[in-house]
């Protein structure tokens, strides 16, 4: 068996760097193989399990996993299995779609705050505040002066977060354009899928550089100590739960979480009758 590395420190957007998606190679997997993923899998998922289940008696921290990239990355994918390894009470799952009339009345961040977990709640986001810098930057939603304002206004409030309790860890899922034309056609040509599929999302596809701008400046801004980024090469499914659930896994067990102690009016040795 190979030597495998760290894949925490190994896919960690270090704070400052420069990000190139373009110079990245999302099919890279770090000397994993497929055979002896599915394992390694099973395990990782195992142990998200019983880390989920510390985290919640504890109710002490929250962990938000905010997932991101493009149509098609594998979001959806992830969310089904790596945390099917939680218990659904303990666990909170939210889409963030085009925002509503009420969401727009209020600041980008209103409906962000209002999903986040709960102490000794593990929190997902599919799609993100991020997209306040990402489709609405691609399509001029707002002006420059605007949204680019925003990388340093969501360093502080993950920030804030973070110093209230919350553990933040973001993925990025990278895949490449190739990749997304075979997923799109795949989508449209399996009958239990299309449903999924949507005219618009080739519409986005034609905006790929924008998009991968985008994503650069993001990963580049907003990648601190507090809520690091991790850029996950996504092209091979497999490699993907893997990192995510292993990372996931890694910072959970860094705040070592544990059960509460036997309320004292308990005595040892009872025997219930
Ligand atoms: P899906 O994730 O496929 O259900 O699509 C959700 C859509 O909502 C995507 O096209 C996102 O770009 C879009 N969306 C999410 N947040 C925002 C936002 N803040 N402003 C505009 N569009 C958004
Ligand atoms: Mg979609």
């Amino acid at each position: 068996m190979a030597t495998r590395v760290d894949l925490r420190a190994a896919l960690a957007v270090r704070p400052g760097s420069r990000v190139r998606l373009a110079s990245q190679d999302h099919g890279e997997t770090h000397g994993w193989d497929k055979e002896a993923t599915t394992p390694a899998l099973e395990k990782q998922v195992a142990r998200l399990a019983d880390l989920q289940d510390r985290l919640w008696a504890e109710s002490k921290h929250s962990v938000l996993v905010v997932l991101q990239g493009i149509d098609a990355a594998g979001k959806d994918g992830t969310i089904n299995k790596v945390m099917e390894a939680f218990n659904p009470q303990g666990c909170s799952v939210t889409s963030f779609k085009v925002p509503s009339d009420e969401e727009l009345a209020h600041d980008y961040l209103w409906r962000v705050h209002q999903a986040v977990p709960r102490k000794g709640e593990i929190g997902i986001f599919n799609r993100s505040h991020y997209e306040d810098v990402l489709v609405v930057r691609v399509h001029d939603i707002v002006p420059r002066d605007v949204w680019s304002a925003r990388y340093d206004q969501i360093n502080e409030f993950e920030r804030f977060l973070a110093d209230n309790g919350t553990t933040i860890l973001k993925f990025f899922l990278a895949i490449d354009k190739d990749e997304q034309r075979e997923r799109f056609q795949a989508r449209y040509d399996d009958p239990t899928k299309r449903w999924k599929f949507s005219m618009g999302d080739l519409a986005e596809r034609k905006l790929w550089d924008d998009y991968q701008a985008a994503f650069d400046d993001a990963l580049s801004k907003t990648s601190t100590a507090h809520a690091p980024w991790y850029l996950i090469p996504a092209n091979r499914k497999w490699f993907r739960n893997l990192a995510v659930a292993t990372i996931l896994g890694d910072t959970i067990a860094g705040l070592k979480p544990a059960y509460p102690p036997v309320p004292p009016d308990v005595p040892g040795g009872l025997v219930i009758e």
